[in-house]
């Protein structure tokens, strides 16, 4: 069974001139077939985790180790993370300018399963994938992030997820702006992915209602670069209601 394993994890970003350290030592264990769900006051270091955790340049590891099946995640390229398993969704923010997204899927597919998904299979499961997310066929042909809306940004994102079936994904707000009911289509994309059971899955967000629809394993409080509190799903209830104040008091958040 695929593990991710985090011990300890400091990260750096240069800003300013100056170096300052956001992760003071992230500890989690996410196994394959689990939800977590990372939740956090906004400045928390949340999306420096995803970065540093996808090999984004800006982000200096400076100790700490993260595996994958005992694997160092640390010393793999972008492309090798992918290949062994590790999907982030912010790993392809940019605009790919003159590449469709249909021929971007399958270099993405033939990149982690090592060989070409078959044409008319692949044509074929894209096409389905698309339809539950309710994506309308012509954006198939599209450029890849060009001019694309934030919802559909973020439907990309869970079809890539739908594809790849990696063993780990970690998703970084991917509830920002989006109304209800692309939320609600995005989290059954996500729960789809789960009932699998083949992935493991990190959620990062800033809010509690993506947690109406995915029911996470286990719930993590993010303040100043670290998990300090982990528990049950009824840890997001207790969010919901007192919000961080009892995580940030007393203490600058990052
Ligand atoms: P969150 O996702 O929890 O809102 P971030 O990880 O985005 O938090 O940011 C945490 C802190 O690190 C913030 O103070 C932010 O300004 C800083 N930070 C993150 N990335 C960079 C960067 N690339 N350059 C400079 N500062 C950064
Ligand atoms: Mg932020
Ligand atoms: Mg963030």
């Amino acid at each position: 069974m695929a593990t991710l394993e985090i011990r300890d994890l400091h990260v750096t970003v240069e800003a300013d001139n100056a170096t300052k350290e956001i992760l003071k030592g992230v500890d989690l264990t996410v196994k394959q077939g689990e939800t977590h769900a990372i939740m956090g006051p906004n400045g928390s270091g949340k999306s420096t985790l995803a970065y540093s955790l996808a090999g984004h340049p800006k982000y200096t590891v400076t100790g700490g180790t993260v595996t994958l099946d005992g694997e160092d995640v640390l010393a793999m390229s972008v492309d090798e993370r992918a290949r062994a398993g590790l999907f982030l969704a912010m790993q392809y923010p940019v605009e790919v300018p003159g590449v469709s997204v249909s021929n971007f899927l399958r270099t993405s597919a033939t990149a982690v399963r090592g060989e070409a998904p078959k044409l008319r299979t692949w044509v074929k499961e894209v096409k389905e994938n698309m339809e539950r997310l309710h994506m309308d066929p012509s954006f198939a042909e599209r450029n890849v992030n060009e001019g694309f809306s934030g919802g559909e940004k973020k439907r990309h994102e869970i079809l890539q997820l739908e594809l790849l079936k990696p063993q780990v994904a970690i998703l970084d707000e991917t509830d920002s702006g989006l109304d209800v009911d692309a939320l609600r289509i995005v989290s059954e994309g996500v729960n789809r992915v789960r009932e699998t059971g083949e992935t493991g899955t990190l959620l990062i967000t800033h809010y509690t209602r993506i947690l109406r629809y995915i029911k996470p394993d286990f719930v993590h409080v993010f303040s100043g670069g670290r998990i300090v509190e982990s528990g049950g799903p009824e840890l997001a209830d207790k969010l919901e209601n007192e919000g961080y104040e009892a995580y940030t008091k007393g203490g600058v958040s990052a």
